[in-house]
């Protein structure tokens, strides 16, 4: 398994545990539920989310540096993870634990704005004009959220595991990597046009969109 499966492995563990979470939350939640529980609970839950992913990225860090370097002398920290996670990046303006407090407030409001329709019977309603009960509503607005954390920790992830590697590169004293594109016709003709090239180890383009399956290797 290469260090991508590996932090993917960990990324769907970690996604059914949020699953579970959301399921129980849905259970708990019912049409008469106050605004401010709803807040309080979802905030409570983003902030276990935070935590529980940053050891979720470092375990990933490890693992991609041990996975390539030669003697494993390093041992990450919290700190390693600021870099990744705190610092506004190319995929993302704003720093991960903002982020994360974003969408839970997005999702709170969603969820209200849910209940408050249904309560002054308001639903939405299908393209036959038939209501769509509240509890679908509320599903299909937790399926949304649970797709979009997907993507964020995948995005995440995939910075995660080249840090990692770059750091085992130069570790090792490796001074120059030659870039490797997934050849499989889902390839991006930008990502394709690396492919084979090598650069400078501090001068490794940064990948051009999320879910990029490009890495580099070692080349001298
Ligand atoms: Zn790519």
């Amino acid at each position: 398994m290469n260090v991508y499966e590996k932090a993917d492995k960990r990324i769907a563990d970690f996604l059914a545990w949020i699953a579970f979470s959301f399921n129980s939350f849905r259970a708990r939640l019912n049409r008469r539920s106050d605004t401010l529980a709803v807040f309080d609970e979802l905030n409570t839950l983003y902030q276990q989310i935070n935590t529980y992913s940053r050891e979720m990225f470092l375990a990933i860090l490890q693992d991609s540096y041990d996975g390539e370097a030669k003697q494993r002398r390093r041992r990450f920290t919290e700190d390693f993870l600021i870099v990744i996670l705190d610092d506004p990046n190319d995929f993302t303006t704003v720093t991960y634990s903002k982020e994360l407090e974003r969408k839970s407030e997005r999702l709170s409001e969603q969820l209200t704005a849910a209940i408050h329709r249904s309560a002054l019977s308001e639903d939405r309603t299908n393209e036959n004009g038939v209501k769509i009960p509240l509890e679908i509503e509320i599903k299909r607005i937790f399926d949304k959220e649970y797709g979009s954390l997907a993507l964020l920790f995948d995005s995440y992830m995939i910075e995660t595991v080249d840090t990692g590697r770059v750091y085992a590169f130069e570790d090792d004293g490796v001074r120059r990597v030659r870039w490797v594109t997934i050849l499989d016709g889902k390839e991006c003709d930008y990502c394709r046009s690396l492919n084979g090239h090598v650069f400078p180890i501090n001068r490794i383009p940064t990948k051009p969109h999320p879910r990029c399956r490009c890495f580099t290797i070692r080349f001298d």
